[in-house]
């Protein structure tokens, strides 16, 4: 069985990937890393406090445990970035090297390292951006995400470690909250709907933005790592998508299980950051390199979320 770490593994997409890997490879061989654990952790499997912007911490870390693979989660996510771009620079691309160099280092096979889409900006076309386009991003976070593809890029040409990664769009999710994203508003929405009938979303009725439901992001990224090397052409920065909707056709979809539901709108300086990135991906050539295919859409997605949250709220 190979030996796994996980970064910024108990976050939104985290969590539930460090489960997915746990039930494929076993609790032991899965080690689950963060700046903090939460306390309820530790039961699940392996768990250990890892900085990532700590090089000498992440170099004892990768020595001692001698990770196979790895997948690099840490991250401060676009609107949170924002707030605190020199920091954000420090976590999503000075942690980004201290992973990389690391993972070299111990000669580890294989590392998977996520993009988004913000590494794209307003000279990009907005409607199904070719996989290979123009990225000329303005948000601090999305900047750090071009500089981190051309990085792998770089460890991947220059070293031979194979990285890959996929540019994911909004994520959503029924486990771990998200982390201070600009697609929050699409999972906040469900909880609210249910807890109390009303949301207001901080983002237009009219603004647009590719989407993922959970299940799909994760198999994204295992599928991605099993793919055979010899058929990636683009190695770490596959543009996925699953659906794109408006922020009021969510409610709307909603509202066809909850009738009662009331959503309005207060777009505050998230919208900016939306209107930025694209409405919609062409995600072609993840299908043909490595068979990339999702399973929800916004029917789907929604009906899943609404009982899940459900059964557990
Ligand atoms: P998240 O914010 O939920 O989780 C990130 C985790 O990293 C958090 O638990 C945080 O505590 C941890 N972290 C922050 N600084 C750290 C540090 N210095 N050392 C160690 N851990 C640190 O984010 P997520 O949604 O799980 O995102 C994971 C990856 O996926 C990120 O690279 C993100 O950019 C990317 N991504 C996410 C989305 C999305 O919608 N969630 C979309 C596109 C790309």
């Amino acid at each position: 069985m190979p030996r796994i770490i996980v970064t910024g593994a108990f976050g939104q997409i985290g969590s539930e990937l460090t489960s997915a890997l746990r039930e494929q490879y076993g609790p032991d061989n899965v080690v689950a890393t963060g700046r903090h654990v939460p306390e309820a952790a530790s039961s699940a499997g392996p768990a250990e406090v890892l900085d990532v912007t700590d090089a000498a911490s992440v170099q004892e870390t990768f020595r001692r445990l001698e990770p196979d693979i790895v997948y690099h989660l840490a991250a401060r996510l676009s609107a949170v970035a924002e707030q605190d771009p020199e920091s954000a620079w420090q976590v999503n691309v000075e942690g980004l090297r201290n992973v990389l160099r690391a993972a070299r280092d111990v000669a580890a096979e294989r590392m998977f390292w996520p993009s988004s889409i913000a590494a794209f900006g307003p000279d990009t076309p907005r409607i199904a951006v070719p996989q290979d386009t123009i990225m000329r991003p303005t948000t601090i976070y999305g900047i750090a995400k071009v500089a981190g593809e051309l990085l792998c890029n770089y460890y991947l040409a220059r070293y031979g470690l194979d990285v890959r990664g996929v540019r994911y769009p909004g994520v959503i999710s029924s486990g771990s909250p998200p982390g201070g994203g600009t697609t929050d508003y699409a999972v906040e929405i469900f909880y609210a709907a249910l807890q109390r009938g009303k949301y207001t979303a901080f983002v237009r009725a009219d603004c647009v933005l590719p989407m993922i439901y959970m299940p799909d992001c994760i198999n994204a990224a295992t599928k991605l790592m099993q793919a055979p090397r010899e058929r990636l052409l683009h190695h770490n920065s596959f543009n996925v998508t699953a659906m794109s909707f408006s922020a009021g056709e969510l409610a709307r979809e909603i509202k066809r299980h909850l009738p009662n539901f009331v959503c309005k709108f207060a777009p505050d300086e998230r919208q900016a950051i939306a209107d930025s990135w694209p409405q919609s991906l062409d995600d072609s050539a993840a299908r043909k390199e490595w068979g990339w295919q999702p399973s929800y859409d916004l029917p789907a997605m929604t009906e899943d979320m609404l009982a899940t949250l459900r059964a557990r709220l």
